[in-house]
């Protein structure tokens, strides 16, 4: 149940409301229906009798590594005869566990003709089988098919719960791309982390890119990797701190002979550059980072940083 972040409503539902058969679970992509789903499932069919699945009995196991006989996924757009003949097997006892589950993805695409076979299943449950409907909103299925559901809904979560939990999966400095994703992902965890995760790679893309450059003192692939939107101010930000963190590393290799088997190929092609010049780029960065706070000139700081970088001292 831990892994559920926020959404008391469904925990407190699902606590109570425990007789039901059949759910549906509503939300969008990314706002931790799948993570739900699992919860539900694992808290039913768990050998250990508590509100939340031990994750350690043998039921609960099977389950997380998918070799769960009595879970049965379908597809919602299955031509009706078919779909049919799928949901005829619900009334076979379960093979294994104790329950067996009916799973039905992406609901919001269910022909009618499917809905009103469904509802069959949905209107005389029997005690051994769950349904589990999950879709983006409601709105999408019949008014009957809802009626006969408990209705789950995923609610955004607070901006400091997602950025806790980001910070303790992926660390706190990369902090632009941890603000990016708290304020562009809607309340919604997994839209967060997908917006984490591409963030930093599009800034780590962008490193390697300048790193290169530097190297072969290609200035225009310096620029290039360099130049941002003037609007992009958090992203000219994040690479700043990004290549001020990298540059660092390979200062203390350098300077201090340090081990190097961190560092990428590259970044030892940077060693070669010698310790002054490393320095010296390193100060620069130093100062476009405090100075960047302000003056948001990206463009001028950016001739400045390459221009440094280039410094034959
Ligand atoms: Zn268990």
């Amino acid at each position: 149940m831990k892994k559920l972040i926020g959404n008391e409503h469904i925990k407190k539902i699902l606590q109570t409301k425990s007789g039901s058969r059949s759910f549906l679970i509503e939300g969008c992509t990314g706002s931790g229906r799948h993570t739900l789903l699992d919860i539900l499932i694992m808290s039913r069919i768990c050998e250990v009798k508590g509100l939340s699945p031990c994750g350690a009995c043998g039921a609960c196991r099977r389950y997380e590594s998918g070799n769960c006989v009595d879970i049965v996924y379908v597809d919602a757009t299955l031509p009706v005869s078919e779909f049919r003949k799928v949901l005829s097997s619900a009334a076979e006892y379960p093979k294994k566990e104790r329950y067996k589950f009916y799973v039905l993805d992406n609901c919001d695409d269910m022909k009618v003709q499917n809905q009103n076979a469904l509802l069959k299943n949905l209107e005389e449950p029997l005690d051994f089988v769950y349904f589990v409907l999950i879709c983006v909103t409601k709105e999408s299925l019949l008014k009957t098919v809802v009626s006969r559901c408990t209705v789950l809904s995923m609610k955004p979560i607070q901006d400091n719960e997602i950025k806790k939990y980001l910070t303790d999966k992926y660390g706190a400095e990369n902090t632009e791309a941890l603000a990016y994703a708290v304020a562009n992902c809607g309340g919604f965890l997994g839209k967060a982390k997908n917006l984490y995760e591409n963030h930093r790679e599009y800034s780590d893309k962008r490193y390697s890119e300048f790193v290169e450059a530097l190297i072969s003192e290609n200035t225009a692939g310096m620029f290039r990797a360099v130049s941002f939107d003037g609007k992009k101010r958090e992203d000219f930000n994040e690479f700043v701190n990004i290549l001020l963190s990298r540059i660092k590393n390979i200062l203390i290799c350098v300077g201090y002979g340090k081990d190097d088997s961190g560092l990428s190929p590259e970044e030892k092609e940077v060693m070669s550059l010698g310790e002054k010049r490393i320095k010296n780029i390193y100060n620069a960065l130093v100062k476009t980072k405090q100075g960047i706070k302000y003056n948001v000139n990206i463009p001028l700081w950016s001739v400045y940083i390459v221009k440094e970088c280039l410094k034959k001292i």
